[in-house]
């Protein structure tokens, strides 16, 4: 079985008839509170767990706050940042009837749970992570204990709570290969308990910021779920494309062009690559010009319903504690599950 799946068609289109079984799955996703979303999230995960909520999957959304500080220093403003993160999935279309979102240090069990896994993993494979060899370059600072092990305490996460299906952007491909063979060693070790989790990723994987490299929240390359349309079109002029007129869908040759093809694409439902033929000869100014439009329109509802939340923070705080007082239960059985396994239920 593969590991990784993707979404049949652009990132806001139809699933696969495989996940139709909605009973089957359970989806749990997340992100860290280092600022609020952009679009990268959006076309990458936020747009596929609505989807899926919507298919009537049960879903789990972590606000990772203590991987804030795997490559920095302080936490920053969380309590601010964990509001606006909530306010963004409600006004996406997270449902907190449905939907669970909590907070990672409301949950120790998850902690907890990181310790028997962190027994299952070698230093080796763990400073083989591509992902985690980025960030720590990015971060400029040595490599702390915590971000070499956040894939196992993200393990611990997803197996926690008992997540199968996890949607997410590219650069989480190494963290789910490692919850997979978490759990499998588990299992191996101490009887069937886990499922293997497996990615779910969109047809936009990896969504560039205007500057070319991956759109993240710490390199200030973002267009901001919050931004105006203003600031949205100011930003998208911006963006790097490249000296060729011609306006053509080359993902590999052509990446910056091929990102806003695919944005496009993306949000409108539309194969990037007749996207392409659209624009043609109107060069990259067109391009830029459509993108703006297509990602103001995509998002001018998200945007009114995200300022109405926000002005509501006692609102959003309920939410999160409702949500995190159920994440405790299901995570506090996995605990005990686990404990059972490994002969270490003694004391109760
Ligand atoms: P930071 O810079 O603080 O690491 P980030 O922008 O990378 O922030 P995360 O909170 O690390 O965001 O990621 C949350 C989720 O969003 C992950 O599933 C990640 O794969 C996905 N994601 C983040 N950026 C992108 C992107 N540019 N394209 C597609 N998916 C993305
Ligand atoms: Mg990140």
């Amino acid at each position: 079985m593969t590991s990784t799946l993707e979404s049949s068609a652009s990132a806001v289109g139809p699933l696969a008839p495989a996940f139709l079984d909605s009973t089957a799955h359970r989806v749990v996703t997340g992100d860290r509170p280092t600022g609020p979303l952009h679009l990268g999230h959006y076309i990458g995960t936020l747009a596929n767990r609505v989807r899926l909520q919507n298919l009537g999957v049960p879903v789990t959304v972590i606000i990772a706050d203590y991987q804030v500080i795997t490559d920095r220093a302080d936490t920053g403003p969380l309590r601010e940042r964990v509001r606006t993160l909530i306010a963004e999935y409600l006004a996406a279309g997270i449902d907190p009837d449905r939907s669970t979102i909590f907070v990672h240090s409301g949950v120790p069990a998850l902690n907890q749970l990181m310790l028997p896994f962190l027994s299952l993993v070698t230093d080796a494979e763990l400073h083989r992570n591509p992902t985690v060899k980025a960030e720590s370059l990015a971060s400029r600072r040595s490599l702390s204990a915590l971000l070499l092990t956040y894939p196992v305490h993200q393990a611990a996460d997803i197996i926690g709570m008992r997540g199968d299906l996890v949607p997410v952007g590219r650069d989480q491909l190494p963290h789910i290969e490692l919850a997979r063979m978490i759990a499998r060693r588990f299992n191996d070790r101490y009887g069937q308990i886990f499922a293997e989790p497996q990615a779910l990723l969109t047809s936009t994987p990896s969504v560039l910021g205007i500057d070319g490299a991956k759109m993240s929240k710490t390199r200030g390359n973002t267009i901001l779920l919050g931004a105006t349309a203003d600031e949205t079109a100011a930003l998208i002029r911006s963006a790097r494309t490249d000296s060729l007129r011609h306006i053509t869908f080359d993902p590999h040759s052509r990446p910056q062009v091929a990102n806003l093809l695919s944005i496009v694409g993306g949000l409108s439902g539309r194969d990037p690559a007749l996207v392409a033929e659209q624009v043609g000869d109107g060069g990259a100014a067109a391009l830029k010009t459509l993108a703006a439009e297509v990602i103001n329109e995509s998002l001018r509802d998200l945007r009114d319903r995200r300022a109405e939340l926000l002005a509501d923070p006692s609102y959003l705080d309920g939410v999160l504690l409702d949500g995190t007082s159920r994440a405790m239960a299901v995570a506090g059985d996995t605990l005990n599950q686990a404990r059972r396994a490994m002969g270490m239920d003694y004391l109760s």
